[in-house]
């Protein structure tokens, strides 16, 4: 009898996978039960091996789990890639891209469900003539039959969804299937209407806040070709659609495509590979394109397709920095700032009110001794929330119960210091009390329909007043906003962070774009006490290619990202000196390496979560492919390390921050 060799990757932070023997041949992909210790767990066939290096011990595959592989050959190539590239665990790889449910040796198998979606275009939904701009974008994209990475640089309003909606027609036409990602889940119900309106049949959604159940139906849906579009975060990039056309990458600027925890890796990125794999379009859209796009296009490695005008023929609003030196603020608002609120309230208009901090207060303060609140496993200040009447940590979530004296020096004069949103909201409600004020952030959010429920309360309303976090500078279509107004552009201007123009370039242009989508006179007022610095000149004339070009240029000159390439080390533990020992070895090893330039280790901010200290180290080099060669080599050393067992450590490839 012939006997077959598998080595298996399972769900576990293991860079490695295990050997297995099998009496039958099985697919590359599919999903097995093996033996694993004393239980029986699910494992992915990575590949047949010839001659496993000792047959001694081999387990035996127990059963194969389903009819089907799991992966198709690109999306298995993909995550093979990403598992290299990220330098993350294979098995815990592998693993992020099956639906939970298929995670665990249970009962669910992969099999149709035969519930086939028709698509044809509603007549109901009103398809518009396209601008010149348009016209001349699409027909250009339409020609785009291979991988060609396409960005399409769009100003708001410019009908990038638009096109997106007639790109996805011709392929639907062609009975193949799209995916489309955007960056949050809450701006998924509002590219989902737009796909909704336009098509008939079901636009499948897959994202994080779904039960496992929802979830698994429309990713099995996906795969026997019962569904052709789905709209989803980068948990859907390798969504199993049959026949996939092309992807849409929606706000390809946006960091939210970056997972921030575990297995760190770019929706975005894994969306190029995957369309390089597939030989498939890609299309990136955005108003203020990340650098590392723009770089490409530079190279010619991308292609970019302009839609410099709005549909409606508008001029941008204009930005008008607004000097508040000498201003008293209430609720972060400067009186000059009210008056112009309130002229906009007057004329029957909505106003957009952006500041980058949830909740009411940030600080919680005794007036006697100044103890401040502070959480007792992180190494960062409680924030007041009003709403809930607790004090809460941002960075943990733990919730604390408010103190009525301060527990050092027992006075009872303990009071609140700076402005979050329900700050914000408190005094705007108090000052226009016949004015509908919403707030639009993650505490108000996180209920399944919120989101929507805050559209239709806006669109509802004539004068409204709206106060979020950055969630409402991303992508949210607000026509009836006349007036934007940003409290605290000032942490975004001088941050030493890389990047940070950049970063606040797109956060202000954005924000700009949800004003005057149907008013030419709409402006955007940002608050500043630094109304003269040189990167707000640049920003304020609203031109992002311009600031991109700029920030090129200095990134150039400095060997920064995307000139060069960087990964940040972290490691934590709950003894300091463990991290340090551990990254000074690092550090050691690597300091002598040609095209390799080390800082750290650094403490990182905050220096301590949950009760873990942290400290980093930032690696960098002038290329991609060198600096993972290294990689891969300090991985494979760490991993003999004693050291190694103290910490828990991490890389943190292109990273977004370097705190
Ligand atoms: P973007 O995604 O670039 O911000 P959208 O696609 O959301 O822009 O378009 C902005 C608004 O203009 C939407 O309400 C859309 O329905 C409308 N629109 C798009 N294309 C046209 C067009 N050619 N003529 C008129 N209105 C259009
Ligand atoms: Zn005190
Ligand atoms: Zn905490």
């Amino acid at each position: 009898m012939n006997i077959f060799y598998y080595d298996i990757a399972v769900g576990l932070p293991l860079r490695k996978c295990f050997t297995y023997k099998s009496k039958v041949i099985i697919k590359k992909g599919t999903r097995v039960i093996v033996p694993f210790g004393k239980k029986s767990i699910v494992g992915i066939v990575i590949k047949k091996i010839s001659n496993p290096d000792s047959l001694k011990g081999l387990k035996e595959i127990i059963s194969i789990a389903d009819d089907y592989p799991c992966f198709d050959k690109s999306s298995f190539e993909t995550i093979l890639w990403a598992a290299e590239y990220y330098h993350h665990p294979i098995g815990e790889v592998f693993f992020s891209f099956v639906p939970t449910l298929l995670r665990k040796n249970n009962n669910k198998t992969i099999s149709a469900l035969k519930k086939f979606s028709e698509y044809q275009l509603n007549e109901r939904d009103k398809k518009y003539k396209l601008t010149k701009e348009q016209k001349a974008t699409l027909s250009k994209l339409n020609k785009v039959k291979q991988f060609s990475p396409s960005l399409i640089y769009g100003v708001t309003g410019s009908g990038k969804t638009e096109i997106y909606l007639q790109l996805a027609e011709k392929f639907i036409q062609k009975n193949k299937s799209i995916l489309i990602l955007v960056p949050e889940i809450n701006l998924i119900p509002q590219v989902l209407k737009r796909f909704k309106d336009r098509f008939s049949g079901e636009i499948g959604v897959y994202h994080s806040r779904q039960t496992p159940n929802q979830r698994l139906k429309v990713w099995l849906r996906s795969k026997f070709g019962e569904i052709k579009i789905v709209v989803g975060t980068r948990s859907s990039v390798l969504m199993p659609l049959k026949n996939l056309a092309a992807i849409i990458v929606d706000e390809e600027h946006d960091h939210s495509y970056k997972q921030a925890d575990g297995f760190k890796f770019s929706g975005k990125d894994l969306a190029i590979k995957r369309a390089q794999l597939e030989n498939i379009p890609v299309f990136l859209g955005s108003a203020t394109p990340s650098l590392q796009t723009l770089k490409l296009v530079k190279d010619q490695k991308y292609k970019k397709f302009d839609l410099l005008t709005r549909v409606d023929g508008k001029k941008p609003p204009k930005l008008i920095p607004l000097d508040i030196s000498n201003s008293p603020l209430l609720g972060g608002i400067a009186i000059q700032t009210m008056s112009i609120i309130e002229m906009a309230i007057n004329k029957g208009e909505q106003i957009l009110i952006f500041i980058n901090r949830r909740g009411f207060a940030p600080l919680y303060e005794c007036e006697n001794c100044g103890w401040v609140a502070k959480c007792s496993s992180c190494d960062s200040n409680l924030v007041f929330h009003k709403s809930k009447n607790r004090l809460i940590c941002h960075k943990c979530e733990s919730v604390y119960a408010i103190n009525s004296s301060c527990p050092d020096c027992h006075s009872t004069e303990i009071n609140t210091f700076g402005t979050g949103t329900e700050k914000v909201e408190q005094v705007l409600k108090s000052t226009f009390k016949k004015v509908p004020i919403i707030r639009m952030d993650y505490d108000s959010t996180r209920l399944k329909g919120s989101i929507e429920e805050i559209y239709e309360k806006v669109n509802k309303s004539k004068e409204a007043i709206l106060v979020g976090t950055q969630m409402l500078s991303k992508g949210h279509d607000f026509p009836k906003v006349t007036l934007c107004v940003i409290l605290n552009a000032d942490g975004g201007l001088l941050s030493p962070e890389i990047n940070a123009v950049e970063k606040i370039a797109q956060q202000l242009i954005q924000v700009s774009g949800r004003a005057g989508r149907n008013n030419n006179l709409a402006k955007v007022v940002i608050q500043t006490r630094y109304p003269y610095d040189e990167n707000l000149k640049q920003i304020k004339t609203g031109n992002y290619q311009l600031v991109a070009d700029q920030c090129l240029k200095t990134n150039k000159a400095k060997g920064m990202p995307p000139y060069s390439t960087i990964t940040i080390l972290r490691a934590t533990s709950p003894n300091p000196l463990s991290c340090i020992k551990f990254l000074e070895k690092v550090s050691s090893l690597l300091y002598n390496k040609k095209n390799i330039s080390i800082i750290g280790p650094l403490p990182s901010i905050p220096l301590k979560i949950k009760g873990n200290l942290r400290n980093h180290l930032i690696i960098k080099s002038d290329t991609k492919s060198y600096l993972n060669r290294v990689l891969k080599f300090l991985t494979n050393e760490i991993e003999t390390w004693p050291e190694t067992k103290k910490v828990k450590w991490t890389y943190d490839i292109d990273p977004h921050d370097m705190s």
